[in-house]
């Protein structure tokens, strides 16, 4: 498929086995990984780094520290998950060099956006700006990862469903932030439609289904990236996210979460709830409770809180939670099918 656009890929090389014997054709690079992709690519990418640095930390001191310490080289190599990727992206950023992206598990987009995920006193914050030159996708890399987490990778794409929807209601109701796209509103359900065709491949993970998410990613930044925002793909979903990560204190893998917010959220907009529900157990998203640890009370809990959750952020933008009430009786029907 040919993407037109800015996909934010500055060139790909897409294929099983694509990663083999990269690193005898870049000149003096870094690698910058974690101990389990490293593992698995280090025999197959060959050439020899100079020097291998493992993220210990998305701390910006911490990564400062590293960046520093870093040998001088003209191309850093990004191999593992988000962590892995964004080390690399802001190292690439920070000395200006070119960044190779070989993400080794879809959970995350990481690998397509621009701006590195780090932490400064625990609040993350998105610094730089990079592109992969190229992004390597190398399916049979991607398939040394547990399925369940390439999987996951769905759910920034599934929650066009319900961030639309959302952007929409905003818009009949004046409240839009950004100036209204329906252009975009379209091209997005268009990825989604052509995502949620392909439910089987993703969910037996063959090379059609990771090129299809790989592919959704690389289409959301043609319309994200020139529009300045994310609102096609971002809304009330995630803020049930936001609501539940500060309420429990603890990591989610995130296309699990935002897929428990999909199932919630659709139901509170009854924004064809049972289509979206019918992918995600196709293709065996783990979105229930009980996948996460997340007791019955404590949903409840946050369902309750979440108009005044948003309320009282006013940088969140305007979803069909300032406007529907999430009763008890709401509540009790919504999380009937899921199980604790
Ligand atoms: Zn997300």
């Amino acid at each position: 498929m040919k993407i037109e656009g800015n996909t934010n890929v500055r060139s790909q090389r897409f294929g099983a086995g694509s990663v083999d014997g990269l690193g005898n054709e870049l000149g003096r690079f870094v690698v910058t990984t974690m101990e389990i992709p490293w593992r698995v690519t280090k025999d197959r990418l060959g050439g020899s780094p100079a020097a291998v640095i493992t993220v210990e930390s998305m701390e910006l001191d911490v990564i400062e520290r590293q960046i520093t310490a870093a040998p001088d080289c003209d191309t850093v190599v990004g191999i593992g998950g988000g962590q892995a990727i964004d080390l690399a992206k802001y190292l690439a950023w920070k000395r200006g060099i070119r960044l190779v992206s070989i993400p080794t598990v879809l959970s995350v987009d990481a690998f397509v956006t621009p701006a590195a995920g780090v932490r400064r006193k625990h609040q993350v914050e998105y610094l730089g700006n990079s592109s992969p030159d190229p992004l390597v996708i190398d399916f049979d890399l991607l398939r040394t990862a547990p399925a369940d987490l390439n999987v996951a990778g769905v759910g920034d794409l599934l929650s066009i469903h319900t961030a639309t929807f959302d952007w929409v209601l905003a818009e009949q109701r004046g409240k839009s932030e950004y100036a209204f796209s329906q252009q975009d509103v379209d091209a997005a359900r268009s990825i989604l439609n052509d995502v949620m065709a392909m439910a089987s491949d993703i969910r037996d993970c063959t090379d059609a289904g990771l090129q299809a998410i790989v592919h959704g990613y690389m289409r959301i930044n043609t319309i994200c990236l020139p529009a300045g925002h994310y609102r096609v793909e971002e809304g009330s979903e995630h803020y049930l996210f936001y609501e539940l990560e500060e309420r429990l204190q603890r990591p989610f893998i995130h296309g699990h979460i935002v897929g428990l917010g999909i199932y919630l959220l659709s139901r509170l907009q009854q924004n064809e709830p049972e289509r979206v529900t019918a992918f995600m157990d196709e293709v065996g998203l783990k979105y229930h409770p009980a996948d996460m640890a997340i007791h019955r009370e404590e949903l409840a809990a946050s369902l309750a809180a979440l108009r005044e959750f948003v309320r009282q952020r006013p940088q969140l933008w305007y979803t069909v939670i300032n406007e529907r009430v999430t009763s008890t009786r709401w509540i009790d029907a919504a999380l009937a099918g899921l199980h604790f």
